[in-house]
């Protein structure tokens, strides 16, 4: 699509030849344009546009899988705003997920301006950019609840509920008119760490001279109500009573809620408890720094003591619930971890769900582990695992509590953004567009509109840590694929 004409006087003339025919946001209005996460679930990037000014909310990354098994890690390419890094105010941080912050290091020497973030996630941000050898960033901690400043862009953060500490909406506002951007969320009554949802500051959000809300779709193809990080205490327990031998549960490092359940679970049966898997360890060293971890539970057991521990009387939570070859539950079903060995009658739990894409790897470690004699329960066996998405009453409830005159559906296949813009006109909201990673739109009175498209490519990183551009034909291999 061309670029319709429009005012002039915001060009600049340093830039790349595609960023060069898309007029810079003016004064009287908020322009949006996701680079990634829009038409797929991962690599979140987000940018907002207003009086000549830019920011960009998450910076995060996906999984090459088997679509592009030479990067393990890809990431939206960000070459629009990187050829206008001048005009960029800040990088502004909802959550700590990978898919949300995961190419923050990778990316920041491209665009080199300040990072704001809430201190559970900013505590991530700082160890991904000192593993990469990056000392001279600007990185803002955020208290939860604040409102902040970032170039002509006043952002509020708003604490919602979801499978990580600290998630937050943003509320962010201009002269020109407000966004609600949603992040990732669900509305969970009993998050087990962190703070509730505010519902009165969300049905207050009716009252801002809001534009639009631009809305996680994750879930929008799930009936009912996402269900509570709480009720996974009981069924866990039930599952541990029962395993004569050692009891294993992998489940995502970051959801720290649920090792904090895991661990109250081994207190209440008896068992020790420890994680084992860098990644979880390093999220548990952070949780207890930010005040996540309860000071009430049992220090936890070593990784290398656990496996000396007698099989009944212990209980590991480890990484590796998507089959990722060098993790820790991979390694145990190749009997080749150095601290835990696992024998027939042991009990291995899926708490998590399989990612799209890693049916096959995922499927090879079940098949490994009952090769062993290990009884496996996942997802599809018992109530082991509950999203951080919401569902569509959840959706309903939002909707109906903030009333938005507009709604953008985000971080989803192009089903599930439909999905989303269905239960969003269902819920009177009068102007829906479902729109996708490149669509640059203005969100406006009559908007969302669409004025062009712009470059949207994707960087895979190479075995040697170099961050490539990923071939066009590939991606559009890749997506005729997937449709
Ligand atoms: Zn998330
Ligand atoms: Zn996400």
């Amino acid at each position: 699509m061309s670029m319709p004409t429009r005012k002039p006087g915001a060009m600049s003339s340093d830039l790349s030849l595609q960023a060069r025919a898309v007029p810079d946001a003016e004064a009287d209005e908020v322009l949006f344009l996701p680079l990634g996460g829009t038409g797929e679930i991962g690599m979140n990037l987000n940018l907002y546009g207003h009086d000549g000014a830019w920011i960009i909310v998450d910076i995060g990354i996906t999984f090459g899988g088997e679509a592009f098994p030479e990067h393990d890690v890809m990431m939206a390419d960000p070459e629009f705003i990187a050829a206008r890094r001048e005009r960029l105010a800040g990088i502004v941080l909802t959550h700590a997920h990978e898919d949300h912050l995961g190419a923050l290091a990778y990316l920041w020497k491209r665009l080199r301006c300040p990072i704001y973030a809430t201190p559970f996630t900013a505590a991530l941000a700082r160890h991904k950019l000192a593993r990469a050898g990056i000392d001279d960033a600007t990185l803002h901690e955020i208290p939860l609840g604040a409102r902040i400043e970032v170039g002509p862009f006043s952002v509020e953060y708003i604490g919602l509920t979801h499978s990580i500490p600290e998630p937050n909406a943003l509320l962010i506002s201009t002269p020109a008119g407000a966004v609600f951007h949603t992040g990732d969320w669900k509305l969970d009554d009993d998050p087990v760490v962190g703070q509730r949802y505010d519902a009165r500051r969300l049905q207050a959000l009716r009252r801002e001279p809001l534009l639009a809300m631009v809305c996680d779709s994750t879930n929008a193809v799930v009936d009912g109500s996402t269900g509570s990080e709480a009720g996974l205490f009981e069924p866990l327990r039930e599952l541990v009573l029962e395993a004569a031998g050692r009891v294993v549960v992998t489940s995502f490092a970051s959801n720290v809620a649920r090792l904090v359940t895991l661990a109250r679970v081994a207190q209440s049966v008896g068992r020790r408890f420890g994680v084992v898997g860098q990644a979880m360890e390093r999220m548990v060293a952070v949780a207890r720094a930010t005040g996540y971890w309860p000071d009430d539970l049992p220090e936890l057991v070593d990784a290398r003591h656990l496996g000396y521990l007698p099989r009944e009387e212990s209980m590991a939570a480890c990484t590796g619930s998507q089959g990722e070859p060098r993790s820790a539950l991979v390694r145990m079903a190749a009997d080749s971890h150095r601290d835990i060995l696992l024998d027939p009658g042991d009990l291995v739990v899926f708490s998590s769900r399989m990612i799209p894409g890693n049916e096959r790897p995922v499927e090879r470690l079940y098949t490994r582990l009952r090769a062993l004699g290990v009884e496996v329960v996942t997802d599809a066996d018992a109530h082991v695992h509950v999203s951080g998405h919401p569902a569509r009453d959840d959706l309903r409830r939002l909707y109906d509590w903030v009333q938005p005159p507009a709604v953008v559906p985000v971080h989803g296949t192009p089903r599930h953004l439909r999905a989303n813009a269905d239960i969003a006109g269902e819920c009177h909201v009068p102007r829906v567009r479902v729109i996708e990673n490149g669509d640059l739109c203005r969100l406006g009175a009559d908007g969302p509109d669409v004025l062009g498209r712009v470059h949207n490519g994707r960087l895979g990183v190479n075995t040697d840590g170099r961050v490539v551009p990923v071939p066009a034909q590939a991606l559009a291999k890749m997506r005729a694929a997937a449709c």
